[in-house]
């Protein structure tokens, strides 16, 4: 984009090379065994990618929106899973350490988590409490010297690998008595109780975190009792403009794949490029796929240089994943039975950008923050 800072630029230019090196090659095979890459994901943090908005004075490279949803972009070209689990550790888990936790904590938590020597992940969802968060009932219940933490956290992406979990756990009987705690692997009573199989994002781990009787210490609380609710607040907007970046990521793969395959695939003489039918498929995917990189990137603008709007955050969030599946069907149709099959990414692709309807707040509940907030004012009367 033209606005895209040098530092920006650099960005991007060492993650396509990183993804066309380290990402794109071993993303079939990850996606079929259902493995973690997680020799690429230490790389990433050599690279200094794992801390990206995080402070400089943990190891971080405090940048933005923009360098953020760069790096989704193109990692997302290449692998999507791979690049779901680099957002749960670097945008839900450190991020989040980085914008609410004291000094000590992130002297504690976050060189590691950046140089890549920790995995983290994030646990909001629960098995009965997904769209309704706030519901939650993973209970923290004081005990001496700290609190005892029982019940269950769903869909938890980096649960089997993650050293670091940042949790989100229920300490009254208000809607909002919500309190963040950085739980440890190790701790007694905490486990992964389930490993989860996924049609798509399969190079993504996906778990279920268990709780029993597990004791944290008052020094494990993420600011005070009550304070969760400010917390995700806080950082919605980034978790729904980068997730939004990995749809991109795949939009734009697709149209590559489809702008090669029709100079390559001859029907009734010719290349598929001269038939108008496919001349017309290519032209919209790519001119969709423009049109939301330039939505995503001007909001990722003003989210780093003017103010952050949660009715837009919600609006790429809802709009990118749904027209990246679109772009992905139209991709398969374009490639016939070859489209269809295994031997092209692009049914993986549509497999994997199909979660990112569902995670980090599915397009329904998108449709309710963008409608509550408009009509605010028709539904008073
Ligand atoms: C691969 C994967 C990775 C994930 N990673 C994480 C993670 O790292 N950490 C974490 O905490 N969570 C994670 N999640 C959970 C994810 O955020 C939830 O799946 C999501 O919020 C939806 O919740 P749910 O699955 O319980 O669906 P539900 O909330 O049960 O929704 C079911 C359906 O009902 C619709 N619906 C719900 N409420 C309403 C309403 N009021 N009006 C209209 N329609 C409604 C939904 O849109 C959906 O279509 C992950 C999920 C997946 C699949």
């Amino acid at each position: 984009m033209w606005f895209f800072s040098d530092e920006e630029k650099q960005i991007q230019k060492v993650c396509r090379d990183f993804a066309k090196k380290e990402l794109a090659p071993k993303a079939e095979h990850h996606d079929n065994e259902e493995t973690f890459n997680l020799d690429a994901f230490k790389k990433m943090g050599e690279l200094g990618l794992l801390g990206i908005t995080s402070s400089p004075d943990y190891g971080g490279a405090g940048l933005g929106a923009t360098a953020a949803t760069i790096v989704m972009e193109e990692f997302g070209k290449a692998c999507a899973g791979s690049t779901l689990s680099y957002l749960a550790h670097t945008i839900l888990c450190v991020n989040n350490i980085n914008s609410n936790a004291s000094d000590i904590q992130k002297e504690k938590y976050l060189p590691k988590l950046i140089s890549g020597e920790h995995i983290g992940c994030m646990g909001m969802s629960e098995p009965g409490f997904g769209s309704d968060a706030v519901g939650m009932q993973c209970k923290a219940t004081k005990a001496k010297d700290g609190y005892l933490i029982n019940g269950n956290k769903m869909w938890i992406t980096n649960a089997q690998y993650a050293d670091v979990v940042y949790l989100y756990t229920r300490t009254g009987t208000e809607k909002n008595d919500l309190t963040t705690f950085i739980v440890e692997k190790g701790t007694p009573g905490f486990s992964v109780s389930k490993e989860i199989h996924k049609m798509g994002m399969r190079s993504s781990p996906t778990g279920e975190l268990s709780f029993q009787n597990c004791k944290v210490s008052e020094t494990q609380r993420v600011g005070g009792e009550g304070e969760s609710t400010i917390h995700m607040m806080k950082n919605l907007e980034l978790e729904r403009i980068t997730i939004a970046g990995i749809s991109l990521g795949i939009a734009q793969a697709c149209v590559d794949q489809c702008i090669k395959y029709a100079g390559e695939r001859k029907q009734f003489g010719k290349n598929l490029a001269h038939f108008q039918m496919i001349q017309k498929m290519v032209a919209e995917m790519a001119s969709e796929t423009e049109m939301l990189r330039r939505f995503l990137y001007t909001v990722c603008y003003e989210y780093d240089h003017f103010k952050k709007d949660n009715v837009l955050a919600s609006m790429v969030k809802l709009e990118l994943p749904k027209r990246a599946t679109k772009i992905a069907l139209d991709a398969i149709q374009l490639h016939g039975g070859y489209g269809y099959s295994r031997e092209f990414p692009l049914e993986r692709m549509m497999r994997d950008n199909k979660l990112n309807e569902i995670g980090a707040g599915t397009n329904e509940v998108m449709i309710m923050i963008i409608a509550k907030n408009l009509l605010k004012d028709a539904l008073r009367t």
